[in-house]
This record gives C-alpha cells, structure tokens and sequence, in this order.
C-alpha cells in the first residue's frame, strides 16, 4: 500500500515569510526550538544558537522580556553572520510592548502573547455583559494600534501565541478554563489585526497536555476556516517534561494533528538542551511521512525464530545507511512473517539459516544465504549497483 495517497492532504495556509524563510503552504514543515540561555549573555546564546543550527534546526526562538533583551538580538545576529550563519530569530515577548517594538528592529518574528500582553492575570473574576465585554475588546484594538501600524511597516511577522496556562482573567471570568477561552483569547487578536489587513501571521495553541492541545487546535482551524483565516499553524506540547515522557507527549499531540493535516512549523519542548528537541521533532516529521529526511528502517521485535543477533545489526544498518534519504530499508529476523511485513521496502536484509541472511529487492530475493559477517556490505553493495547509493558527506 503507498502510505503516501494514504495521507491526509496537509491544509492549505498562506505562506508567511520570516527572514527569508517561508512557513505554510508547501514548503516544507519548519524546525524550530528556543534558547535557554539568558539572551542577554550573547556568547552563551550564540553558542547553543549554533549547536541547535547544527542539529537541524531551522529558526530559533529567543527570551526577549525588555527593550535591551530585543537590542541584543542585533548583536547575536551579527556574531552569527561573522560566522556564516543565518538563522531566522524570533523574539519571545510577553508583558512589555516597549520590547515588541524594540524587536521590530531586531528579529524576523516578533512572538505575542494574547493572555499577557495586554490583559492581566492575578485570578481575578471579572464580571462582563456583552457589552462591557465589546468594550474590552476595543480597548484592546485602541491599544494594538499602534503595534499594527509598526509592524506593517516593518515587514516582519508575528506569531500570535496563547497557553493554557496563560488565559487571561479576562478570558477565564468569560470563558472559563477551556479550549474555547483558548481559541477567543487568540481569535480576538487575529480578528483585530485581520481587519487591520496585518495578515503575516503564524498560530500557536499549547498546553502542557496533549489532550487539551490536540483539541484547541482542531477547534481553532474550525473556527478560522469559519471566518476565512489560512493562517500557518505552529505545533508543540509545552511544558512536556524530559525523556521519554516529553518525547511522548510532544509525540501524541504534534503527531497527530500532523496526521490531520494541521501543522506548518513544529517544536518538541523538553526539559533539557534545546538541541536534543531537534532529532525528535524529525522523527515525528519521518514518522508522519510528513518530512522525509532521511531512511525509513522496518524492523520486527525479533522472536524465537530469529538466529542472528538483530539488535546490533539494525544499529549498524542505520548507522551505514540513515542518510539515504527516501529510501525504505527493512531488517527482518526471520522470513516466516518477514516478507509480507516488509512489502514495503525497497531493500529488505532477512534471517535465514542459521548465521546467515538473504537480501532483498523490493520482494525479489536477490541474494540467498549470504554469510552474515559479509551481509552488511553485501547490501551496501546492492544499493551501489543499483544507483542508489549516496556517499554521507554529499548529503
Ligand atoms: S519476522 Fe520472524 S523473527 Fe521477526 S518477529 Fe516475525 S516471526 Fe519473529
């Protein structure tokens, strides 16, 4: 079956240009991640900024909480320059709109954040009619103005970012602690800067779980599909924790709204290094088959049926071959349930004999009882003669 037509076609959004690089429509679904360091320290920023770059990344997100934070961004975009690097920086505003102005000077997206730019949060309740609430929202509108006209001028983007966690007392005394309230808070934005005809604009809905995440955003396309907004989504599971329980939620909420369609730049949030969120925000990519990057290995368990040690042949393969980007490479241990399991695969290295393996193309068995010591550069082999193969540097 070609896993290919059975994918959901990806929905259609607008591309939104961020230094150069564009997110939504076809272009491939962006990388990113964000510093940790304090961004003031520009060599320490500079640093990981250039590990995460080496690791995949795409465009990187920046703490910008004040005015200097946002004037620091010049300095760490020159010091990446001086070294040959370019990579689109996005300042994280959340309270002060002095530092989204100032960032307007600095960065390629300027991250807003509905439930605390302008809005408070002290657990307050607040009571609103529908009237006094119109009245919030063209206060809110008075005062995103002047920011509208700046950015329009400016040329950059903006992502409109609201957490769960991050609801407005406002939003929380109309709309309670919902996936609706997350819609509205980031809704009432879009709708202000859409009538404004400030349209270079990238989505985010987060929350810490993937449940709630998963939900807000299928709510959040139904209700911008309504008022004819093809806005980039941006994914992530905030807040997802380290591990292995960070990597499964990030894997659950990311990856199934990817399965959906649903998703034009994604980030795996954990807590550790920014760089080790790349390879996983990669392999959900590869397991969606929405970002092919590299090989795609199948390999079974390994049973009672196997008679050759799996485990580290399967490291090795994927160790010689990952790079060959495309390409769908199967290690199976046995051929009892072997072949049919890897129909798929364009190379498949099966169990025989004992000590001994066979080597497929697609299903055509090419090489029986091929010495296991040898089979490794035997399949190697295979894919050279069939034009196939890529030395790693040219990757
Ligand atoms: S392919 Fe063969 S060795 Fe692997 S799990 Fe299935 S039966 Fe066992």
């Amino acid at each position: 079956m070609d896993v290919f037509a059975a994918l959901k076609p990806r929905r259609k959004t607008r591309v939104v240009n961020v230094g150069g690089m564009g997110i939504g429509g076809d272009d491939p679904i962006r990388v990113q991640t964000m510093t940790n360091t304090d961004t003031l320290d520009t060599v320490a920023t500079v640093a990981q900024i250039k590990a995460c770059v080496q690791a995949g990344t795409e465009l990187i997100r920046l703490t910008t909480p004040t005015p200097k934070h946002a004037q620091a961004l010049g300095s760490i975009r020159e010091m990446l320059l001086a070294d040959g690097i370019f990579v689109p920086l996005i300042a994280d505003i959340h309270f002060l709109p002095a530092a989204a102005f100032e960032a307007l000077k600095w960065a390629d997206k300027i991250r807003l954040n509905p439930g605390n730019l302008l809005d408070g949060k002290i657990f307050r309740v607040l009571e609103f009619n529908d009237a006094s609430y119109a009245k919030e929202i063209e206060r809110i509108e008075e005062n995103l103005l002047p920011f509208i006209e700046a950015v329009k001028k400016s040329g950059k983007a903006l992502r409109i970012g609201c957490n769960h966690g991050s609801l407005s007392d406002r939003i929380l005394s109309r709309f309670g602690d919902t996936s609706f309230g997350m819609v509205e808070s980031t809704m009432e934005y879009l709708r202000i800067f859409k009538k404004h005809e400030f349209n270079d604009i990238v989505v985010a809905l987060k929350a810490s779980d993937p449940l709630i995440m998963i939900e807000s955003n299928r709510l959040l396309i139904d209700t911008m599909d309504k008022e004819g907004m093809d806005y980039p989504i941006h994914l992530g599971v905030t807040e997802a924790g380290n591990g292995e329980e960070g990597r499964a939620k990030s894997t659950l909420g990311i990856g199934t709204l990817l399965l959906e369609g649903i998703g034009d730049t994604i980030r795996v949030s954990l807590t550790e290094d920014p760089v080790k969120e790349i390879p996983t925000c990669y392999g959900i990519l590869q397991a969606t088959h929405r970002r092919i990057t590299r090989t795609e290995f199948i390999s079974c368990p390994s049973c009672g049926r196997t008679l050759f040690d799996i485990e580290p042949v399967t490291n090795i393969i994927k160790e010689r071959m990952g790079h060959l980007k495309g390409l769908r490479v199967a290690v199976m241990g046995c051929i009892v349930n072997g072949l049919g399991e890897m129909a798929d695969a364009d190379y498949g290295y099966v169990g025989g004999a004992h000590g001994q393996v066979s080597l497929y193309r697609k299903k055509e068995l090419v090489k029986r009882n091929v010495p296991e010591k040898e089979a490794v550069d035997e399949l190697i082999n295979l894919i050279k003669s069939d034009g196939l193969w890529i030395e790693e540097k040219e990757v």
